[in-house]
């Protein structure tokens, strides 16, 4: 901790790359841990449903899962999410990447957030273009419908979908031009997102992660525990 609050007074420039792991202390289940959505029982797996395939061709049951577990509009934002966002003001932290889509970083005040994977507040209807929020997606029944008839689409990166290119480079350009990194509450296992630490040419490369990732051994510093308790540590 006292490496980690030496860190933070010396940087001027750090960028938060975050994952699920930074919103289970929202109550917001990750897909890896003990009690994450890959543990659970389904009869088709959570990246299957989640997929553009399976998008159009499952919507009715696309929905059904995402309504119930995607959706979770009660969630406040955590210890992690106010500290992250509090730097931003303090002019530490130039920005967030994450691979969230829950938007608990802006509900927190963040400004500067590159999505990778999009979001679950907007939402497209794939033929006119009409925006909906998340909670008229959530009080809809079936498959959510615009007034032109047409699909209403989450603007969520399914699998099987490019990231979007405008974030894509906002992101790692941050990440790029960073002195610090703060990888946080990942498995880093889901690719592309996971590959963009690699742009990092900075000073302090640090992890707080509850589990050991792939990327411990090249850290400057790892930390082992919940994001949201080490990060309200840091006094600023
Ligand atoms: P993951 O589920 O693969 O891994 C989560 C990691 O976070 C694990 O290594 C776990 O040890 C760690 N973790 C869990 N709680 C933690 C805590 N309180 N403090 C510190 N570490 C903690 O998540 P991922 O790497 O982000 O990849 C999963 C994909 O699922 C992402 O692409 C993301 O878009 C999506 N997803 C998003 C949400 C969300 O928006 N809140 C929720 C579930 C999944």
């Amino acid at each position: 901790m006292k490496t980690l609050q030496q860190i933070v007074d010396e940087s001027e420039r750090i960028v938060f790359f975050g994952g699920a792991g930074v919103s289970t202390e929202s109550g917001i289940p990750d897909f890896r841990s003990e009690d994450g959505l890959y543990r659970q029982k389904y009869t088709v797996s959570p990246e299957t449903m989640l997929s553009h395939d399976y998008f159009f061709s499952h919507t009715e049951e696309f929905f059904a899962f995402y309504r119930e577990k995607m959706l979770p509009l009660w969630a406040e934002p955590n210890a992690a999410h106010k500290k992250i966002a509090e730097l931003e003001k303090r002019g530490k932290l130039i920005a967030v990447v994450t691979q969230n889509i829950d938007g608990l970083h802006q509900k927190a005040g963040s400004k500067t957030v590159f999505e990778l994977h999009g979001t679950v507040h907007k939402n497209t209807c794939v033929k006119c273009r009409k925006s909906y929020s998340a909670e008229e997606i959530a009080a809809s029944k079936g498959i959510p419908r615009c007034s032109c008839g047409g699909l209403v689409k989450p603007d969520v990166v399914l699998y099987g979908e490019p990231l979007d290119s405008e974030t894509v480079n906002g992101a790692v350009r941050a990440i790029a031009s960073a002195d610090t990194l703060i990888v946080a509450g990942t498995s880093l296992t889901v690719y592309p997102a996971a590959g963009f630490v690699s742009y990092f040419r900075g000073k302090y490369l640090v992890l707080i992660n509850r589990d050991p990732t792939p990327l411990d051994g090249a850290c400057d510093l790892v930390l082992h525990g919940k994001v949201g308790e080490i990060l309200s540590e840091i006094q600023l």
